[in-house]
């Protein structure tokens, strides 16, 4: 006996990936809470499996980046320590930048493949081939503070979008910048930010 919800995931996992593409992506909000000296992520499972990655992959990485252990148990991570919900979803958010989202065409559709020697994250959307290490963010490039709209950057292009943009990473942020070109460097206006995509419009080319 399937419930309601099984049964929309069985209708939806039938679909052709076509029609899938065309979802709009909403970014899988964590629901945490401290309970005295551990943090319980209740939906680990289900964000993991939203985004398409193992859960054990995800909670590496959050072990990682809050300096923490813990344990999956069923669809709850349990952590020693006290984190806050938003602080987990920023986490949580450059994973997505870094090990999900495309950084050519932003989709959440992508595979993480080994090729030879290389780990390339294969975008099934726009079919586009990035090596993972190549698109992790460095530290001199890492921001402690949000990007905001009317804020300047500087940024090198180094995609082309597929609706013409560049499209720039600086740190667990993918940029799309208007008017600029793979291989320039440029000033942009930031017009718009949603999530870990940043939309911008170039000001001024520096090279
Ligand atoms: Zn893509």
């Amino acid at each position: 006996m399937y419930d309601y919800e099984q049964l929309l995931e069985k209708a939806y996992n039938e679909l052709p990936d076509k029609v899938k593409e065309h979802r709009r992506f909403e970014i899988p909000q964590i629901s945490a809470i401290i309970q005295g000296k551990v943090t319980v992520v209740h939906n680990l499972g289900e964000v993991a499996k939203l985004i398409n990655r193992p859960p054990e992959m995800l909670v590496k990485y959050l072990f990682r980046e809050l300096g923490t252990a813990g344990s999956l148990e069923g669809q709850m991570l349990i952590m020693k320590g006290q984190f806050r919900q938003q602080q987990i979803q920023e986490k949580f958010e450059a994973f997505l930048a870094q090990y999900v989202l495309c950084p050519e065409c932003g989709r959440p559709d992508t595979r993480i493949v080994k090729e030879d020697r290389f780990t390339i994250l294969r975008c099934e959307a726009c079919g586009s081939r990035h090596p993972l290490g190549a698109i992790r963010a460095s530290p001199a490039q890492k921001r402690s503070t949000k990007p905001e709209v009317g804020e300047e950057i500087t940024v090198e292009i180094t995609h082309t979008g597929k609706r013409g943009d560049g499209v720039a990473r600086m740190g667990d942020y993918i940029i799309y910048v208007s008017g600029a070109r793979e291989g320039q460097k440029v000033r942009a206006k930031i017009t718009g930010v949603q999530g870990t995509r940043i939309f911008a419009t170039s000001v001024e080319v520096l090279r």
